[in-house]
């Protein structure tokens, strides 16, 4: 399995506080969500085609949330404040930008606390290669439908798959040993 690195969408919008109650401190809230793209290599044609099989949440990772009070928007507290709960520099110069930029529109009450909302959706790419056959009953995939184990992506069939964890009550992959979640 070949993942390649991931890539991340920033939506972010900042309000100002209500008056009323001023006396609040700047608050970033952050969300986070991770999905997974699995794109499918088909190597038996000779030419190398990748079909995309969807989008979907992450098994591996949940989503968060995260709410920061803020002093000001200066661009080193922003970087600060970010690095430390998020242990990830890279994200945290990302988001920073935005935020500072953000925080300085020009229709924003000047010196009023704010309100700042972010959603990263990121998205790992997991490209894998068709097989021929599914692992359980050694049959092709032809005729019946193709199904991914949930974390591995291991394919079989549907039906297969289905009895294997429902019926049988197996509580793994039968290829690698990934746990059901
Ligand atoms: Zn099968
Ligand atoms: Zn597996």
């Amino acid at each position: 399995m070949d993942t390649k690195s991931t890539e991340r969408f920033l939506h972010i919008r900042a309000t100002a506080r209500v008056q009323s109650y001023s006396w609040y401190s700047s608050e970033v809230v952050i969300f986070q969500n991770h999905h997974v793209e699995i794109l499918l290599q088909d190597k038996r044609s000779g030419s190398c085609l990748i079909e995309t099989l969807g989008s979907y949440l992450d098994p591996c990772r949940e989503g968060s949330t995260l709410s920061l009070d803020f002093d000001n928007f200066t661009p080193s507290y922003i970087f600060r404040r970010l690095a430390k709960e998020l242990n990830d520099s890279n994200l945290s110069r990302y988001m920073r930008d935005y935020i500072f930029d953000e925080s300085q529109r020009r229709d924003l009450p000047q010196g009023q606390p704010l309100l700042i909302t972010v959603l990263v959706e990121s998205t790992r790419r997991v490209y894998l290669e068709r097989e021929e056959t599914c692992a359980i009953c050694l049959d092709d995939f032809e005729s019946k439908t193709m199904s991914m184990f949930p974390g591995c992506y291991h394919q079989f069939h549907r039906e297969c798959l289905c009895e294997w964890i429902v019926r049988r009550g197996h509580d793994s992959c039968p290829l690698c040993r990934h746990p059901v979640k």
